[in-house]
């Protein structure tokens, strides 16, 4: 299988040829056909399984689709149409960077907000507007407090190493970003979980947050 037999589109397909990817992971292979059929999805992925590229293909590729939707616009608050979600700054940081390579020239704008560094920088990056927010839990929350960024409009929702955020007590935030979400138009967002175990409480997060979803383990 080559990423050239999966329908991504000819923007995206440059970019995947510019990134040096030639053959998807076990991980894209199977799950990106699944979220580009609109399936919600639980996978249970290592790190180094090219899980950022799973989730982040689907959704630059949904958004380039929807990029002509309408969006309100408060004069401070944003509307991201998708929300990827993750543990640390690192990792925030690292998906972000791939997720500006991958959306190259796309015109898809990809903006990133953690916690323990100062916000005006990230509330300035966040003015100039945003399609896709990596975001740390708790510092999103407090975006959310600010009314400086709105769920409104999220139609694609990934929860990276769900089970590493839930040891970390993010649990409390997930839910409220969650339900800020879901509040003014339940089923309007699709939804992917990875984590790398699948215990009791992912289990809960997966029967909670997703609806209908396939389950994958590579
Ligand atoms: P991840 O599991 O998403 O952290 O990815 C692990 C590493 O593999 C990263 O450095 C990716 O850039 C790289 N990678 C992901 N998918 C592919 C692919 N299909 N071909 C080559 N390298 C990849």
């Amino acid at each position: 299988t080559s990423f050239a037999e999966i329908d991504l589109g000819e923007m995206l397909n440059q970019n995947i040829r510019r990134c040096k990817y030639v053959r998807p992971t076990p991980v894209q292979r199977y799950a990106i056909p699944i979220v580009l059929a609109g399936r919600d999805l639980m996978a249970c992925a290592q790190t180094g399984s090219g899980k950022t590229a799973a989730f982040c293909f689907p959704i630059i590729c949904g958004i380039i689709r929807e990029h002509s939707v309408q969006r309100p616009r408060g004069p401070r608050t944003v509307y991201p149409l998708a929300l990827i979600l993750s543990p640390t700054r690192e990792l925030s940081c690292q998906i972000h960077d791939e997720a500006k390579k991958f959306s190259y020239q796309t015109g898809v704008k990809v903006v990133v907000a953690y916690g323990g560094a100062p916000i005006n920088q990230q509330l300035r990056e966040l003015e100039r507007g945003v399609d896709i927010l990596v975001a740390t839990p708790g510092r999103l929350v407090d975006l959310l407090e600010r009314a400086r960024v709105s769920l409104q409009m999220i139609r694609f929702l990934a929860l990276d190493e769900a089970d590493r955020m839930l040891d970390m007590g993010f649990e409390p935030q997930i839910r409220k970003i969650v339900e800020a979400m879901d509040m003014p138009r339940p089923g309007l967002r699709q939804t992917m979980l990875f984590s790398a175990t699948f215990p009791k409480e992912i289990q809960r997060l997966a029967s909670d947050f997703l609806s209908n979803y396939i389950f994958l383990a590579v």
